[in-house]
């Protein structure tokens, strides 16, 4: 039996720089691998199944309580359609019973679900014994979803095209985040699509280069000062508890809070284990999955099966 852990993703930066003939947005992220993390179990079967191994949302820090968006245990799993995509790359018909364990929230902007994707490409490859390398399994990956190439990859990118254009850097010091789903889950469509009736003025957006190389120094005063979510206004639109989050982590001594993704998690960033957990614990009466977590130089990572 494999077990992986398919870690989630943040975003320091989400800029949208127009949008292509055929309808996608091209973007220009800094993605950065978080230690929050699903897992993973595959072995070998005659058939494909899926098995919900239940939620695990972890009570010691955030409670998980309405957040969530349903996952579905069935073909529109991305965790079934990445083994399908897989199946059909290599022309081969083989089975694996799959069982998956949510920690991450669901329409939460943290690529849940995109990771567990990535954690069934690279899985599924070494129990099928296929020979595909790192940048075969994240074109395969782009058929499932456009944040699935990171998410194989892992670590601290900036994505641009429509995700898939990969550039790895060197990875940051550790970073320590404190994580907040303050409202129902946001439909990644949604959010796009109001982002595209939004004038652009009315849009902040990040210095991307800036923050990249602040990352790159580890300067997080000059992270904070650069980065930028475009779709966040739009977000706080729909659900304005978002902004009240944004200011209190900000009020609870975040360098710099900001939205994930199209949310509806919100960050905020620290330079220390001591002050998140500090800030986590100033929210002890708010509402919502709540957690602390930090920066991770890869991605989806294998596991002794029994830990
Ligand atoms: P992204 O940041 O990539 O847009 P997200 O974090 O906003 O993603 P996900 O958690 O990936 O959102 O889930 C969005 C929707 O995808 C869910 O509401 C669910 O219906 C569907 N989905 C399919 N497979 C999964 C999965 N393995 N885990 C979570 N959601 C899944």
């Amino acid at each position: 039996m494999l077990c992986l852990k398919a870690r989630a993703k943040i975003n320091w930066t989400l800029d949208i720089l127009g949008r292509r003939a055929d309808g996608y947005h091209q973007m220009d992220m800094l993605m950065q691998s978080v230690r929050l993390a699903d897992t993973l179990w595959l072995e070998e079967s005659d058939r494909l199944t899926l098995e919900d191994a239940g939620q695990g949302f972890r009570t010691e820090t955030g409670d998980g309580e309405a957040c969530a968006a349903p996952v579905p245990f069935d073909e529109n799993n991305l965790v079934v359609k990445a083994a399908r995509a897989l199946q059909k790359a290599a022309g081969i018909q083989k089975g694996a019973r799959m069982r998956l364990r949510k920690e991450i929230p669901s329409g939460a902007g943290m690529g849940g679900g995109s990771a567990d994707a990535a954690a069934a490409l690279i899985g599924l490859n070494r129990l099928w014994n296929l020979p595909f390398s790192t940048d075969e399994l994240e074109r395969i990956g782009l058929t499932v979803g456009a944040d699935v190439p990171f998410l194989v990859r892992g670590g601290l990118c900036r994505a641009e095209g429509i995700g898939e254009k990969l550039t790895s850097l060197t990875p940051a010091p550790q970073g320590w985040l404190v994580l907040w789903q303050p409202c129902d889950g946001l439909s990644t469509g949604e959010i796009f699509s109001a982002f595209d009736h939004t004038p652009p003025e009315k849009l902040a957006r990040p210095q991307t280069l800036r923050a990249q190389q602040a990352l790159l120094t580890g300067d997080w005063a000059a992270l904070a000062a650069s980065m930028k979510n475009v779709l966040e206004e739009v977000s706080v639109e729909k659900r304005p508890e978002l902004n009240r989050a944004l200011r209190r982590l900000e009020a609870l001594g975040a360098l710099r809070a900001m939205m994930t993704g199209s949310g509806s998690v919100v960050y905020g960033l620290f330079d220390a284990q001591e002050e998140a957990e500090a800030a986590l614990a100033g929210l002890d009466n708010e509402k919502g999955f709540r957690a602390v977590t930090c920066t991770e130089a890869e991605g989806v990572r294998f596991i002794p099966p029994l830990s």
